[in-house]
């Protein structure tokens, strides 16, 4: 009983008999209250899980990144690395207000469908962890009208992070379709135009950095809803868009210009883009009104993407559809492989639909769908080769099958 008495924790010299557990260690005891405090400092001094980038990456770093998920359109992704950490700069460094009036890198994408000017808005938002968000310009309206307020794409970035306003500040919107609120007449209209320049307008607020108060739960502002106070000075805007018809304002441009000298022009061939001459009176012809092209100062142009930048989407970035296809088929037991003609059988097809990448899984699934509902029945097959003619006539893949009774490997299939 004595020996009871006198233990004591080393920590807060209380007695055993003071505490709920006193644990005995060879150089000195501890209460369960002193390992509950002890706890807690531990927690709190310990380094936190980086949410957040601690270092700006170099412009060569973020195309690296941008490299492993995004095939070809190498310009921009080089384009958009720069504006990227030009942007990122005013904020990582610690005397900020230095930096304050260096101009904000919006970033203007042009290029066709699929070809992935969300993409690589995205990814960027995932390398730097900053929030992100997604709106599409033809769902705004001026406000006061049918559709969505501007102010809108400001509380989807807010959800994105987690009603983290400050994280909020400094996320990635991408606002996609920005051609489609071109303005009706170059000259500035008579009557309203609500959802083209009347959204522009909108626009210009929020991209060039101010105070908007923010209905945290969207929708239409109105009077007995709180607000949300944001600051959208180091918010980081992409604006996207095809542009449609934008390649004749330029090509016109430049068949005046070379008119007196003997200059051949080139039109679009593999390697040329004549969106890639666009300047800005172009898409002030095309109906954008100046103050916006002047709020989106970086401009860069995608390609579309050929056959062979098609196959390599297929199978190259680090998620590729046919790795993904890949890994499911791994979890049967099953080898997938796809033969080079079927890859350019797929990507042909990608190309005649005119939608880019976009419309590269939709026609994967509609061949891989049916092999992917016998297979889990086929507990005998070791590899299944996807060849062209699945690919182009539905015709059944070419199955390996385990070793049979007779010590034969057997393959079916059509070729
Ligand atoms: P858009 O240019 O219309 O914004 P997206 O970026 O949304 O096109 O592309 C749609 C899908 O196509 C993407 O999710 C991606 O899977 C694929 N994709 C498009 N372009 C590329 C590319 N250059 N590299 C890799 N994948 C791409």
């Amino acid at each position: 009983m004595d020996k009871i008495k006198n233990l004591s924790c080393s920590f807060c010299g209380r007695n055993e008999i003071e505490v709920q557990t006193l644990i005995r260690g060879i150089a000195g005891n501890i209460c369960n209250e002193c390992i509950a405090m002890c706890h807690n400092i531990i927690i709190s001094s310990a380094a936190p899980e980086t949410e957040e980038l601690e270092e700006l990456p170099k412009p060569s770093v973020i195309k690296s990144f941008l490299d492993q998920y995004v095939i070809g359109q190498e310009m921009a992704k080089m384009i958009i690395s720069v504006a990227v950490y030009n942007h990122y700069k005013r904020i990582f460094r610690h005397n900020r207000d230095e930096y304050a009036e260096l101009e904000k890198s919006n970033i203007l994408m042009i290029g066709p469908t699929g070809s992935g000017k969300t993409l690589i808005a995205q990814t960027l938002a995932t390398f730097l962890k900053v929030p992100f968000a997604i709106s599409d310009a033809t769902t705004l309206t001026e406000a006061g009208y049918v559709g969505e307020d501007v102010e809108n794409i400001l509380v989807r970035l807010l959800q994105a992070a987690d009603y983290d306003v400050a994280k909020a500040e400094r996320g990635i919107v991408y606002i996609d379709e920005i051609d489609k609120i071109s303005r009706k007449s170059e000259t500035p209209s008579l009557s309203r135009d609500v959802s083209g320049e009347g959204v522009q307008q909108a626009l210009l607020k929020i991209l060039e950095g101010t105070k908007v108060n923010v209905p945290p739960k969207g929708g239409r502002k109105h009077p007995q809803q709180d607000f949300i106070e944001m600051d959208t000075r180091n918010i980081l805007f992409i604006a996207g868009g095809a542009f449609f018809g934008l390649e004749k304002i330029i090509q016109e441009r430049m068949d005046k210009k070379a008119i007196g000298f003997d200059v051949k022009l080139g039109r679009v061939t593999e390697d040329y883009n004549i969106f890639d001459q666009t300047q800005s009176h172009d898409l002030l012809k095309y109906g954008l009104i100046p103050e916006l092209i002047g709020r989106l100062p970086v401009l860069c142009t995608l390609h579309e993407l050929s056959q062979e930048a098609l196959i390599d989407i297929l199978t190259k970035p680090k998620n590729a559809i046919c790795s993904q296809y890949k890994k499911y088929f791994e979890l049967d037991g099953v080898d997938l492989s796809f033969d080079s003609d079927a890859l350019q059988e797929i990507a042909g097809t990608a190309i005649k639909q005119q939608a880019g990448a976009r419309g590269l899984r939709s026609i994967m699934e509609k061949f891989m769908l049916k092999i992917m509902y016998d297979i889990p029945d086929m507990d005998n097959v070791r590899a299944c080769r996807i060849s062209k003619d699945v690919v182009a006539k539905g015709a059944l893949p070419v199955y390996e099958y385990l070793e049979s009774a007779s010590g034969k490997k057997k393959a079916s299939g059509n070729s």
